[in-house]
């Protein structure tokens, strides 16, 4: 048994992860980590909603034991650290975590409340909000942590619409696909190197002698890496969902015709690993037009490809025609806030980081630091994570009741503030604006 200082795993079952599935008892330990700001009101309705889901589904058979795990905040007042050590020992420890957001530094300023997101120049008492227990020196993005320290390469992003939702898409109705984004690789590997810094000079010169191409001595240098073994690991997550969850395609989507020898590979790989992993249960597209004549043969996942620019238009006038999307980092970054305003907007957005054995299931939108506290705030986001993580469980009858209790509220206008506002601006009768715990409790009255 794993050693924990402040982590008190409670009684229930350990998950282990065999031929990477998560092998899931009747009562698994699960981590949550509330988050800062708004986690506070979005991560109790979350923990309900789920337990009813799971009881009704299982006739009380089944049932989560959470794990409480500290970060942000409550890392700082249980560790001393944002970050601390042992919050990611658990979560390796329990394979499976959900997380509200939390507070990244943003300015140039060295101290950040962590109550409500304030930075300034000075540690002690926080200038806005006047507590002191939650000033601390500027920090690196926790949520990158995680993903760096967790190896968590694939994140995923499900967008569908929600009937009743304002949405400023024509289509928003046929808009249902998964996002696959590599997590740890392209520029976001933090290879970045300031301008006249020797390293920048250096990749300068040797670039010349090697190449004798100019690159302007006065530039900044970012590095792209793409690597075969990042991008095999990626496309191979997004094909086994697909694979298993008998969707139609898998489109790799690259900016191959500029950048060969990194999003070009990109996808050359993709579609060689669906043919060497995945051959009997996929088909390309070059192969269904050469050899089919277009005819898709039934129960295959077709795998194709999309320039990145033609895809930002596709998912706007043809989004039936995508189920999952795999991208490098950058991409698959716009791609996900892009995709999520067609449907509506981020408030109904959820995430999953994911490694060969860990699973972190996260709200995507912010701390939002002035509604801390009120029970205002759409927790919608958290709780379609838990969805996620439900058939991540394979416990599809709980998400199930999750989802459907979720539809009927919002269709029939039992929404939280900022769905109300979207709904009454379009001029919709009916809607009934409730707490962020109310939005909780009626998805429960309407599993
Ligand atoms: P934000 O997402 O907190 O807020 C943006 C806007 O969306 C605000 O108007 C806010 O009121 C609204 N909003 C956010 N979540 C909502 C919800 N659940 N229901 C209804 N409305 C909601 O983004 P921000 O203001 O740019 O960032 C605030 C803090 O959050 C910063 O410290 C930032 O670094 C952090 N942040 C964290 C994450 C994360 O942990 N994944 C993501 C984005 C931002």
């Amino acid at each position: 048994m794993a050693q924990f200082k402040e982590v008190q795993i409670p009684e229930g079952d350990l998950i282990q992860v065999k031929n990477g599935k998560p092998v899931i008892g009747d009562r698994p330990v699960i981590g949550v980590l509330r988050g800062d700001g708004i986690g506070i009101d979005i991560t109790p309705p979350m923990q309900q909603v789920v337990g009813a889901a799971v009881d009704k589904a299982y006739d009380g058979k089944r049932s989560i034991a959470w794990c409480p795990l500290y970060a942000g905040l409550e890392g700082l007042q249980r560790y001393g650290s944002e970050f601390p050590e042992e919050t990611v020992e658990a979560i390796r420890h329990l394979k499976i975590a959900i997380k509200g957001p939390f507070t990244t530094p943003i300015g140039e300023e060295t101290h950040v409340c962590l109550h409500c997101a304030n930075q300034q120049y000075h540690d002690g008492t926080c200038d806005k909000c006047g507590k002191n227990d939650g000033v601390c020196e500027r920090f690196r993005s926790i949520n990158v942590r995680f993903r760096q320290y967790l190896d968590l390469y694939a994140c995923v992003r499900p967008i569908r619409y929600f009937e009743g939702v304002p949405a400023p898409n024509k289509y928003a109705d046929k808009v249902n696909f998964v996002i696959f984004r590599e997590n740890t690789e392209d520029v976001y590997a933090g290879h970045d190197f300031e301008r006249g810094s020797e390293t920048a000079l250096a990749i300068i010169a040797l670039v010349k002698k090697m190449t004798g191409r100019e690159i302007r001595s006065d530039s900044g240098i970012g590095i792209k890496p793409i690597s075969l073994n990042g991008t095999n690991r990626l496309v191979r997550k997004a094909l086994e969902w697909a694979v298993s969850q008998k969707l139609p395609s898998v489109t790799l989507v690259h900016k191959g015709n500029i950048m060969k020898f990194t999003e070009g590979s990109f996808c050359k790989w993709g579609y060689e690993l669906a043919e060497k992993e995945f051959g009997d249960a996929t088909i390309s597209e070059k192969k269904l037009w050469d050899e089919l004549d277009g005819k898709m043969p039934e129960g295959k996942v077709l795998v194709k490809d999309r320039i990145a620019d033609s895809i930002f238009q596709q998912i706007q006038t043809r989004p039936d025609e995508y189920s999952v999307l795999a991208l490098p980092n950058l991409n698959g970054d716009y791609m996900s806030d892009a995709a999520i305003a067609l449907v509506g907007g981020l408030g109904l957005g959820p995430g999953a980081n994911l490694s060969d054995d860990v699973a972190l299931f996260e709200a995507t939108h912010g701390t939002a630091p002035k509604y801390t506290g009120m029970d205002k705030v759409n927790p919608g986001s958290l709780i379609l994570s838990a969805v996620m993580m439900l058939n991540h469980m394979g416990w599809n009858e709980a998400a199930d009741l999750v989802l459907s209790g979720m539809e009927k509220a919002i269709k029939e206008g039992q929404v939280t503030y900022d769905l109300a506002r979207l709904m009454v601006r379009e001029g919709r009768a009916g809607v009934n604006e409730l707490s962020c715990s109310g939005f909780g409790q009626a998805i429960i009255e309407r599993m």
